[in-house]
Parts: structure tokens; sequence; C-alpha cells
């Protein structure tokens, strides 16, 4: 299918949410491959970019703030340091590469001060949310590199978080809805944001992080505030598997699956995606699309609100028609 198999308007640019998960922005390859989908996405439609920590580097956060010994926080610090230095200097011209590294010592003077913090769980949060402060701002820099108009976003400003009774952090649907279109609104024409994932704010800017895998959360709860004609759920596997891909030979991908269904079984941890990943996009009926950035042009697996959007028929009809003459 083409990367505009939902793009039913030409008129009109429709919007879509792309979400890049860890491995899709952690290599340089990765990396190119990233720009190459926005680059061809920005010609027919309007991408909003949700992306993740580099891979692997969440967990690393992790150890670092369960981490009490000064000297092993101090290798924690170093990895992640280089890390990313690393790739920026691989990705990056001389002058972007100054800017990102202006903005990775920022980040680390944060993760340094909030170190020394007593334990809680405002400084595990802004711990956990370093790694989508570092690698957004990447993010945008490689874009404009290769001539998109890009800017990094802090989720702080779109995802309102707010304590339930319970002690437990949970997002205010109303105010992110108009926080993230107040910003939308004013977001200048052509310009491709990149947002952080996995992480929100209270109403004071304290971050609150969404959970593990969160980002899919993010994105989708920015697909339904600035109503998304779709979600491009972008990762290294082509689509939702019956079961593991790498560990089951057995195991099938879904060609296509009604939101309805993916939601329950998510709800029931069968898709191991985030616990609320779904409910945006249900409640506003917006397909999502799990597709590989290895494989841009596959099918990946497409998933369809029952209640589908006119906008959005007719490429579905034509997908499932052809997956039928295929079996
Ligand atoms: N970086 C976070 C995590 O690894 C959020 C995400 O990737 O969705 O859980
Ligand atoms: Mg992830």
């Amino acid at each position: 299918m083409s990367t505009d198999a939902l793009h039913s308007t030409h008129s009109q640019k429709v919007v879509k949410v792309l979400k890049f998960g860890g491995t899709s922005v952690g290599s340089a390859e990765a990396l190119e491959r990233l720009v190459g989908i926005v680059s061809a996405e920005e010609m027919g439609s309007r991408p909003l970019l949700v992306v993740s920590a580099l891979s692997g580097v969440t967990d690393w956060l992790h150890a670092l703030e369960t981490e009490t010994h000064r000297k092993r926080q101090q290798v924690w610090m170093r990895k992640l340091v280089r890390r990313h230095q690393a790739l920026s200097a691989e990705v990056l011209d001389h002058e972007r590469h100054g800017r990102y590294l202006n903005r990775l010592s920022e980040c680390i003077d944060l993760l340094r001060d909030t170190l020394r913090r007593p334990p809680g769980p405002m400084r595990s949060h802004v711990i956990w949310a370093s790694g989508e402060w570092m690698s957004a701002p990447l993010v945008a820099l490689i874009l404009e590199r290769h001539g998109v108009s890009s800017e990094w976003v802090d989720a702080r400003r779109l995802i309102r978080v707010v304590e339930s009774a319970s002690g437990s952090w949970v997002v205010d649907r109303n105010k992110t809805r108009a926080q993230t279109e107040s910003w939308y609104r004013r977001l200048p024409a052509g310009r491709v944001p990149v947002i952080t994932g996995f992480l929100g704010a209270e109403e004071n800017g304290q971050v609150v992080t969404l959970g593990r895998g969160g980002s899919d959360y993010s994105a989708s709860l920015i697909a339904e505030a600035v109503g998304a004609s779709k979600f491009d759920r972008w990762t290294d596997v082509d689509g939702l598997y019956t079961a593991d891909p790498r560990k089951n030979e057995q195991a099938g991908r879904f060609l296509y699956l009604l939101l309805e269904d993916a939601t329950t079984w998510n709800e029931a941890n069968q898709l191991g995606m985030h616990a609320h990943a779904f409910e945006p996009v249900l409640h506003a009926c917006i397909p999502v699309h799990v597709r590989s950035t290895r494989h841009p042009q596959g099918d990946g697996t497409l998933i369809l609100p029952a209640r589908l959007p006119k906008r959005v028929e007719k490429d579905a009809r034509e997908l499932m028609n052809r997956t039928r003459a295929a079996i």
C-alpha cells in the first residue's frame, strides 16, 4: 500500500500523527529512514511527529534513578552523554551538532541537579523524561538538515496530567485537547513539529511520565486533539502479530483489525502496548497503521474503527479487497 493509501483528498493536506519508537530513532541508519519517510509524507500530508527516547535510553535512566552510588551514577551519565554525542556527530553537520550539544548539556545539567535531590516521584519523573528531552531536539535537527522545516516541542505544553484521588497520575483529556489545539493553531504552516513522547505536566509545569511505552499514548492523545486523519505507528516490526514473530515462527501478522477489538485486547495486555494507547483514537475514530521503517512500502497492520470516517472508506475497502485476493 502506498504511504498515502488513506489520504483521500488532494485539495487539502490531511493531518497525520507519525510516532517513531526508540529503535526508529536509535541509530544513524534508523534516523536516515525516518528522514526519508517524513520527507515523502510531507509532500502529501501535514505530519506531526511524536518520538521516543533512543532505544535503551529509558532503561538506562531507570537504572540511573535507582543508583545511589555516586561513582556508578557517573558511569551512567557518561554512557548517556557518549551515546547522544556520538549519534548526533554522525548525523548532523558541524553547526547543528554544536546547537545539539548545547541542548544536550542543558539536559545533563538538569539530570545532575536532579540526582542530588532527595528520592521522590518528582525526582524520578525528571530523570525518566530526560530521554525524550534528548531525542526530540536531535530528530528536529536532522530533519532540518535535510531541508524539512522542523522544531522540537516539549509535551509538557500539550499533555496535562492530574493527580487522581488514589494518588496516581491521569491525563486530563479535556485540558490536553484544549492546550494542544491552541498550540497547533499557532504552528506555522509547513513546520513539522517533533513532540516528546511519554511525558506531560501538571498545571504548575512539573513533568510527569505516562508509564513505559507511553509514547503511543502521547501520539494517540495528540491525534485526537488535532483531529488527525491517521496515526502511523512506525516501529521495526511490520505490524501486529498473533505472537512475538522474533520468538515464534508460527506467529501470523494481522492485516487489519477493528480498533474496537484492538482496544479490548490491548487492555487485556495482549498486544503489549501501553494500556491506554488506543483510547483517544478510538474516541475520535482515527485509523491506526502499525508499520515498519524497514519496509515502508509494506502493508503493516491497519487498525480501523468500525464507524469508519468517510474520508478513509474507499482506501480501506481497497486494502481489504487486495488482502482477500492474496488469500
Ligand atoms: N521511552 C519510553 C519507554 O521506553 C516511552 C516509549 O518509548 O514509549 O518506555
Ligand atoms: Mg519504546
